[in-house]
């Protein structure tokens, strides 16, 4: 973790140092080595968060843009009575989760249930294949009337499979923290896919990195993305209703001209 508690304060680690964790109030011992990012451990091998990813300068670099009394905050869990680490959380509710290493399908549910309002922060670069993929994948972005909004048939084109379900808007970083051996500058924005669709149609926004520590900062994000999402739905009702008008239209002219029952 980045931060424990030392004398009530929010402290990063040093050498030597001892804290409580500001979640379960355990010991956290100062893990200052050479080759992991300087964290805090508790005693055992694992976090009180069944949850928690080993964080990697990635995860560091991500939420040093956010206010250091959003990070890192427990949050109960009525249900189990347990508490989970945000790794952001802003003060009107959005949760932003930075995600490295996969996770399976059924912990993604139940964190993306168990903090309604958020967003995913993937890791666009833990994986060889996933920013060449996304290179020959966006050709197959299709504009749409507005600026940076785009729409595609088969989103694991561009994106990896385990991430197309979610039910909230997932944003792939594919800048990561290593300087790239590609020489193009797609990877200086991030690409948001909204759990909407629209028809058979993916919504994806690239979306500058300064726009959304900005937009989720000043609490923007979290009103523009309802009212984007609730838009989505409502074009998705009308195609739905637009094809049932036409397979009726289609009924009834093959009732017209055979006399008989079209059936499907
Ligand atoms: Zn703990």
């Amino acid at each position: 973790m980045k931060y424990a508690l030392v004398n009530n304060t929010k402290t990063e680690a040093t050498p030597g140092a001892k804290g409580t964790c500001p979640s379960c109030g355990s010991e956290l011992i100062a893990k200052c080595g050479k080759i992991k990012i300087h964290h805090w451990a508790h005693k055992g091998t694992r976090n009180c968060d069944p949850w928690w990813e080993n964080e990697t300068e990635w995860h560091r670099s991500w939420k040093n843009s956010f206010p250091v009394e959003w990070q890192e905050l427990p949050l109960p869990d009525e249900q189990t009575g347990k508490k989970h680490i945000a790794d952001v959380r802003t003060s009107d509710g959005l949760v932003i989760e930075f995600q490295n290493s996969p996770i399976d399908l059924q912990e993604r549910t139940t964190r993306e249930k168990f903090y309604k309002d958020m967003v995913w922060v993937v890791n666009g670069t833990r994986l060889k294949g996933d920013y060449p993929r996304f290179i020959k994948g966006n050709s197959y972005l299709l504009a749409t009337n507005m600026p940076k909004i785009f729409r595609i048939g088969y989103p694991d084109v561009c994106f990896p499979s385990a991430w197309l379900g979610c039910s909230v808007p997932v944003l792939f970083d594919f800048r990561g923290t290593e300087p790239r051996d590609i020489p193009d500058d797609v990877n200086k924005n991030l690409y948001c896919l909204f759990p909407t669709r629209v028809g058979r149609y993916a919504i994806i926004a690239e979306v500058s990195r300064t726009v959304f520590i900005d937009k989720t900062i000043n609490g923007e994000w979290l009103s523009r993305t309802h009212n984007f999402m609730n838009k989505l739905s409502i074009s998705n009702q009308k195609e739905k209703a637009q094809l049932a008008f036409e397979r009726e239209l289609y009924r009834n002219f093959k009732q017209e001209t055979t006399g008989g029952s079209p059936g499907n």
